[in-house]
């Protein structure tokens, strides 16, 4: 009929809009590369902050004693404490928590969220237990991995530059993120100290370098998106300070704020970044992340119920809820092996109310979820090659064995197989010869256990 042909011209045209050859990919790692010599030269220079994070030296492994580290980034936030046992005993015991964050706290008040952060900090440290030993009149000393644009003015402070992935509470921003947590730590009476202050691809990249010295950057794909690499100091012409010892300054690059024309941006995309929270900025991040892709399905199959009748006469009001239809749905969906693709059935009738979907619509869903997920993966693989060009390491070098780890992690990379799948193969592709010298690790939760071996390199004891 007419109407599904329309459905399908939508379709076909989303498609295009989408489409990520080589040739594309690697015009957006060059943008990348250049981007990150911008924001390198100067402050401002380019829409990647390219942020000093004053962590010159990653863990050693020599590491030791009792370390808090706590996790502010997402949905949820985790505490976590780490017993390090220097070089040959390594995590001699871990236990860690996970809370989620009333939404109302995420576009409240400062001291409402970081009291709830503070308490929930002071309810776990009052667990703890035998295993873990500090030694008298010794502080508490805490990693504090806060996963928001910071400026950073020294390993432990920084000023809140903007929030993103759904949080909004305007009054932090310029603000300490380490003097709103001490003040609230002091509220509820806890004794600690905030020793290092980083975000989760910093993290992740001291985890990684923990297990694996071949880790030279860290890449999160969960609610967001972000990297993190080790530079060479002397390459980065906006520092003014000491060059460090070791020669390296990590950076934390806000990738989630590139944009380039070479971006293969749709008019859903644009929709979708005019109706969010922050129109204009994380553009990159709103093509990729977790946080994005489940809405940008909706976006589109929102636009063909409008526009083609797709689910019948009337638009299903569900439809035109934002995020209601979230990414580990499109997972589940994308994923569903299924004949008669009752995943996709039963996740349509139950997050979105639209009930008996022929086959021929559930394909057509199953094949949105391909398209936007495969552009996705594809573009933060061209960011992994725009980081690797700028280090030199995207070639195989005459007489030269380097071996590049990167460290993933985040809920995207870990459950959406087909994203990661995806995501890998378009690097080895990308890469060609050069490919068997590049290796990405899964670092699981790697990012806690980094922030607190940061608390560890940068205690008042030490
Ligand atoms: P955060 O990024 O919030 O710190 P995570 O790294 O755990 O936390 O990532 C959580 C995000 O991962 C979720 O917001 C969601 O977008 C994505 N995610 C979680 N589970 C799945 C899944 N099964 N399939 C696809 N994406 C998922
Ligand atoms: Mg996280």
């Amino acid at each position: 009929s007419g109407r599904w042909s329309q459905a399908m011209a939508i379709l076909k045209e989303f498609e295009e809009k989408c489409g990520t050859p080589l040739s594309k990919l690697r015009q957006v790692a060059d943008a990348m590369t250049v981007e990150m010599h911008a924001g390198l030269a100067s402050e401002g220079g380019s829409k990647l902050k390219m942020i000093i994070s004053y962590v010159d030296n990653l863990p050693t492994g020599d590491e030791k004693g009792l370390f808090y580290a706590l996790d502010l980034g997402g949905t949820n936030f985790r505490v976590l404490r780490v017993q390090l046992g220097g070089r040959d005993n390594h995590v001699v015991k871990q236990e860690f928590d996970e809370v989620s964050i009333p939404p109302n706290l995420m576009i409240g008040t400062s001291d409402g969220l970081f009291d709830f952060i503070a308490e929930a900090l002071k309810k776990f440290v009052d667990t703890e237990g035998k295993d873990f030993h500090l030694p008298p009149d010794r502080q508490r000393e805490l990693g504090f991995t806060f996963s928001f644009p910071v400026k950073q003015t020294s390993i432990a402070s920084g000023a809140l530059i903007k929030w993103t992935k759904g949080f909004s509470i305007e009054e932090a921003v310029g603000q300490d993120v380490v003097a709103e947590l001490t003040k609230a730590i002091e509220r509820v009476g806890l004794d600690m100290r905030v020793a290092a202050l980083v975000n989760d691809t910093i993290g992740t990249l001291a985890g990684g370098r923990y297990s694996n010295p071949d880790v030279i950057a860290a890449v999160i794909l969960g609610t967001g998106t972000n990297a993190a690499y080790v530079e060479r100091a002397h390459a980065i012409p906006k520092w003014h300070g000491l060059l460090p010892k070791s020669g390296d300054m990590v950076i934390n690059m806000e990738w989630g704020n590139f944009r380039s024309s070479h971006l293969p941006q749709t008019e859903y995309d644009q929709a979708l970044d005019a109706e969010s929270l922050n129109p204009g900025e994380q553009i990159f991040e709103k093509m990729i992340s977790g946080m994005y892709l489940g809405e940008i399905l909706r976006v589109v199959l929102c636009k063909m119920a409008e526009e083609a009748a797709f689910f019948g006469d009337t638009v299903p009001p569900k439809l035109k809820v934002p995020f209601i239809l979230r990414t580990p749905h499109m997972s589940a969906m994308h994923h569903d092996t299924s004949s008669d693709l009752r995943v996709v059935g039963s996740k349509l009738k139950d997050v979105l109310e639209i009930s008996n979907t022929s086959l021929k619509t559930r394909k057509v869903v199953v094949e949105l979820c391909d398209i936007i997920s495969f552009r996705g993966a594809r573009l933060a693989a061209a960011g992994i090659l725009g980081i690797l060009k700028k280090l030199g390491r995207d070639t195989l070098r005459e007489g030269e064995k380097q071996r590049s780890v990167i460290a993933l992690d985040g809920g995207l990379y870990e459950h959406y197989t087909k994203f990661r799948n995806a995501m890998e193969g378009t690097l080895k592709e990308l890469l060609g010869e050069a490919s068997g010298t590049i290796v990405i690790e899964h670092s699981n939760d790697g990012s806690g256990i980094g922030a607190a071996l940061l608390a560890a390199s940068h205690s008042q004891y030490l």
